[in-house]
């Protein structure tokens, strides 16, 4: 039987298996900013994504991180766990940068004192608005024991992460996850992890090897995505 579409996204397709419990998610070569006002793509870039999330989740896996992925097929395709998302977006920052440097009105770069934890409500029609624990947990889109999970299993996923990008000199500025539930209730990573949802810097220079580059039309967007793929199968093997 042939996989059914059951939503499709800015970035991705998702298709229900005839595994009830598994999805198929297709990568698609769309690029979207600021909340889809901004729309470009370029040809090969679904398929980056999906290797460069295939070999971070291989990576986060040797490091105990448990997540929604199961497989990757055709390149840009990923067969991973069904779960429930929880609504919420979790941002980790490590640097000064976007839309925190936009807010506070700080320039971008500066190390931070400690890393930050955020959450936005998804919801594309207000722009995925800032939310804290007790917004969250009054509305019932999660309890604090669950935040509490969220935060700390973000900050691991934090250092996991930095312990690969800083062999192949990348900083890893902020970036953005997902979780959902899987079908035995487990709260588990989702989505995907890319230069799409990722501020990347090369160390030495501070040159943006990430969607950044789209948004600020700097140029080499495809170059930057493919450098950042190059160098993470490097880091992986050393
Ligand atoms: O824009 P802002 O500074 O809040 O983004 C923080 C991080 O989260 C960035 O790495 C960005 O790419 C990611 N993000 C995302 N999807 C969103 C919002 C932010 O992947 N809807």
């Amino acid at each position: 039987m042939a996989d059914k579409l059951i939503y499709e996204g800015k970035a991705k397709k998702i298709f229900q298996t005839d595994k009830a419990d598994q999805v198929l998610m297709e990568f698609k070569d769309s690029l979207t900013a600021f909340n889809a006002l901004k729309k470009g793509e370029f040809q090969g870039k679904g398929e980056l994504n999906c290797q460069i999330s295939t070999l971070i989740f291989h990576w986060l896996s040797q490091n105990g991180i448990k997540h929604h992925w199961i497989a990757t097929r055709d390149k840009n395709k990923m067969l991973v766990e069904k779960t429930e998302i929880i609504p919420l977006e979790v941002v980790v920052r490590n640097f000064m940068a976007g839309s925190l440097a936009k807010k506070l009105g700080q320039t971008e770069g500066l190390k931070l004192k400690n890393p930050i934890v955020e959450f936005y409500f998804k919801k594309d029609e207000l722009n995925d608005p800032f939310v804290n624990d007790d917004q969250i947990t009054a509305l019932g889109w999660a309890d604090q024991k669950t935040l509490d999970l969220l935060k700390a299993e973000a900050l691991n996923i934090n250092s996991v992460l930095q312990k690969l990008f800083q062999k192949i000199d990348l900083k890893l500025i902020d970036f953005k996850t997902e979780f959902g539930r899987n079908q035995k209730g487990a709260i588990i990573l989702s989505d995907e992890i890319s230069p799409d949802c990722m501020r990347l810097w090369d160390e030495k220079t501070n040159r943006k090897l990430d969607k950044d580059r789209f948004r600020q039309d700097l140029g080499e967007v495809a170059e930057s995505y493919q450098e950042v793929f190059q160098r993470i199968e490097k880091g992986v093997r050393l």
